[in-house]
């Protein structure tokens, strides 16, 4: 058997290891240390944005924390993209608030700002104005930003930015992550670098800062004794992952260049075969290419083609099944329009790794072709 090719590896530099080295050498091996200030500060110097960074034990709990920083509630109501990966929505399900699902448009898979606009008011003449929207880049790709930040201001709704997969990525030379109320970016094993596992959150403020981090720390009350008087988390990254952070952010650029580049090797490849097509970047719009997808002629053929590159050890997964789909979130209100749906039938990710060989990318173009 060919060794496997997997879809989204971690891609370490080594240079993690003397950071790790630095936390153990000093003994701040807890969520406390001079790895996770130093981590907050690169990182936010890598977004160039004045914004404050919460480090996070994940993607997820930084939307928790967004969340509930603005104060969501039960029965409150969340716009949130419909075609993502589950960890968007799921805090809206934490906090016991109502998510109305929004479709895509076709320039970036990523939210309709029309439909959005739409479900607005829709929800306002039904007595049910939003109180937040989370918007996501999907795959790297930004969503229309500019456009959903004037509908947030016109209808004043914040809107928390999942960026958890386009860290690199920009509008304009603004990095994704940066323009929301709140911006949420994860360092999970898959994505384009890794900790192994974290998150961070983006808050505009210092103060802000202050009570989400109060908030991932217990919600300790300023006493000697342990005194609560609000419910806290244990979100906050340890100061050893944070140093794995540390190596990582060092080879941004370059993990963002090789995924760029597995996708003009991927579009070069199959520039004869017009029946596969990509997803283009706007102008002005600047994708990580976390993960090459492609859209196939129809369902079978995209199973087709999954099935041949599975046989080849190669693994490749069907683009996201959107939210209104999914068995736990079909109750709710959505405003739908086929886009995501397509995707979800005839879309495939390719493996779209930063480590991927150039036999490796030979390969899984040699399959493609051979099925479809
Ligand atoms: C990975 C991902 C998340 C969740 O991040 P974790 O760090 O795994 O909790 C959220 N949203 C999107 C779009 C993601 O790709």
């Amino acid at each position: 058997m060919k060794n496997k090719i997997l879809l989204s590896p971690p891609h370490m530099s080594g240079a993690e290891l003397t950071y790790i080295q630095q936390a153990f050498e000093a003994n701040w091996v807890a969520p406390k240390g001079a790895q996770i200030d130093d981590f907050e500060q690169e990182l936010a110097a890598c977004l160039t944005t004045l914004n404050k960074v919460v480090a996070l034990n994940s993607g997820t709990s930084a939307i928790h924390l967004a969340l509930l920083l603005l104060g969501i509630k039960k029965e409150d109501r969340v716009l949130c993209q419909s075609f993502t990966f589950a960890a968007t929505v799921n805090p809206v399900g934490y906090l016991g608030a109502t998510p109305v699902f929004v479709d895509s448009e076709t320039d970036t898979w990523n939210v309709c700002p029309m439909l959005l606009e739409e479900a607005i008011q829709d929800q306002i003449s039904k007595g049910n104005k939003p109180k937040a929207m989370i918007v996501v880049h999907g795959y790297g790709m930004p969503c229309k930003i500019h456009e959903i930040l004037e509908i947030g201001l016109t209808y004043n709704i914040p809107i928390v930015e999942d960026a958890a997969s386009a860290l690199g990525s920009s509008v304009d030379n603004q990095k994704c992550g940066t323009f929301g109320e709140f911006g949420v970016v994860s360092f999970n094993g898959n994505k384009i670098i890794t900790t192994s596992g974290g998150g961070a959150l983006l808050c505009k403020d210092a103060a802000t800062k202050q009570k989400a981090v109060y908030l991932a720390t217990q919600a300790r009350d300023n006493k000697p004794h342990y005194q609560h008087s609000e419910i806290g988390y244990n979100y906050r990254m340890s100061n050893i992952i944070a140093g794995i952070g540390r190596g990582q952010l060092e080879v941004l650029d370059e993990r963002v260049a090789a995924r760029r580049s597995n996708f003009e090797f991927y579009k070069n490849s199959f520039k004869g075969i017009s029946t596969l097509e990509f997803l283009e970047a706007p102008t002005g719009y600047y994708a990580n290419r976390w993960l090459t997808c492609i859209t196939t002629p129809s369902y079978e053929i995209r199973e087709q083609l999954r099935l041949a590159l599975e046989k080849e050890n190669i693994e490749a997964r069907p683009l996201w099944k959107p939210m209104h789909q999914q068995p736990i979130f079909e109750k709710y209100p959505s405003y739908i329009n086929g886009v995501s749906d397509d995707l979800f039938e005839r879309g495939l990710c390719l493996p779209s790794g930063s480590n991927l060989s150039e036999a490796d990318l030979q390969r899984v173009c040699a399959c493609v072709k051979k099925n479809v």
